[in-house]
């Protein structure tokens, strides 16, 4: 998962996915309209705003330390941590890696419930200096709530449910005394869906007899993080089978392409009839504009075939579904694949440039070859 990039700390950059700005918008107008007011009935707008803006951006700091405390242990021990994504549900730091000792996996796990205890009692003890030293009690109401906040997020990535902090500790554990990643994963992901399932029963209920706010957003978190927990062991398993195969081992470059002019009977005939692929970038003035595959010829009646470009009946290209970069594992590109229900991918360099292009069958075949052939 790729965002906007805001900064870089300890080597690790820092993204922002599009779905953490509303989580922001949210945070804020949260702070700003209910919170502070709540604590400090007679504040000003503009005191309220001015101190709600730095509340949300202390709680978002506060979000990037603990990641950034992941990453930063995970990097010493040895993984390879070059970026953090802040989505929705929170951050994740990309490992490129599963960890490979069980005590890596807790030192990597237990550092960022740890930063954000730490943070939680800095944040409360600014507020207890702040109350005794007479400051505005705006400032004393805004550290209490970051520093309960910060608690609140220990407590939550604590619960024993893979792939949340306190399900990664529960995982090394079972691995330590097992020694099998494999069944290790598989109950410890159990567990994550267990309780994202009991979320969204309890989330329905408060909807239902109390709030319908806090509980729909119980039903969303609950749903993914069960979602989260089986994609993990699904992806341990294609981990397992695929090892350390990346995009640009199984890309097939260039890309064939179609000009996005060409009308559908040139396109079937002199194409895909002629390289016996069933897909294609679509180009335009030497840039790939989008993706016709098979499919999309045969929603047009034949008839009109000779008056339909394949401008008129490609997806047009969407980088955040349609690309992955081709330093990134195999894996991942099986995953973007069946998120958004697509058999191929184009593949980009750091630059963002088209490269190639890897499909579903190119990765199937070689899982279908190690497997076959036990390597
Ligand atoms: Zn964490």
């Amino acid at each position: 998962m790729h965002g906007w990039r805001i900064g870089k700390l300890f080597g690790i950059s820092i993204e922002i996915h599009f779905t953490w700005l509303i989580i922001l918008g949210l945070i804020l107008w949260m702070v700003t309209g209910n919170i502070l007011p709540t604590e400090v009935p007679d504040a000003s707008p503009s005191e309220l705003w001015g101190i709600g803006l730095i509340t949300t951006l202390m709680f978002f700091g506060s979000l990037v330390l603990h990641e950034l405390a992941h990453s930063v242990v995970a990097n010493r021990l040895g993984a390879d941590v070059s970026r953090i994504t802040l989505f929705v549900f929170g951050g994740v730091s990309q490992m490129s890696r599963e960890p490979d000792k069980p005590r890596t996996e807790f030192a990597i796990a237990i550092v960022g419930p740890l930063t954000s205890v730490v943070l939680g009692g800095l944040f409360y003890g600014l507020f207890y200096w702040l109350r005794a030293a007479d400051a505005p009690r705006l400032w004393w109401a805004a550290s209490q709530w970051v520093g309960y906040i910060n608690l609140l997020l220990a407590a939550f990535n604590m619960l024993p449910a893979f792939p949340l902090d306190g399900g990664r500790v529960l995982r090394a554990a079972l691995w330590a005394i097992w020694r099998s990643l494999d069944r290790a994963t598989r109950v410890a992901s159990g567990f994550g869906r267990a309780f994202g399932y009991t979320m969204i029963v309890f989330g329905f209920l408060v909807a239902l007899f109390g709030g319908p706010v806090s509980g729909l957003w119980l039903v969303a978190l609950g749903w993914l993080l069960s979602s989260a927990a089986a994609a993990s062991y699904q992806r341990l398993q294609l981990q397992q089978a695929l090892g350390s195969v990346y995009v640009h081992d199984l890309m097939s470059s260039p890309v064939a392409t179609i000009p996005a002019d060409a009308n559908l009977d040139a396109a079937a005939h002199d194409y895909f009839m002629a390289a016996r692929f069933t897909g294609f970038g679509v180009e335009d003035d030497g840039t790939i504009v989008g993706m016709v595959r098979m499919e999309d010829l045969q929603r047009v009646p034949r008839e009109q075939w000779q008056f339909t470009t394949v401008r008129g009946v490609m997806s047009e290209l969407d980088p955040e579904r349609m690309t992955i970069n081709s330093d990134d594992e195999a894996v991942e590109a099986l995953m973007q694949m069946a998120q958004n229900d697509l058999g191929r991918l184009l593949v980009t360099d750091r630059a963002g440039n088209v490269i190639g292009i890897i499909s579903h069958s190119d990765i199937v075949r070689l899982i279908k070859l190690r497997s076959g052939l036990g390597i």
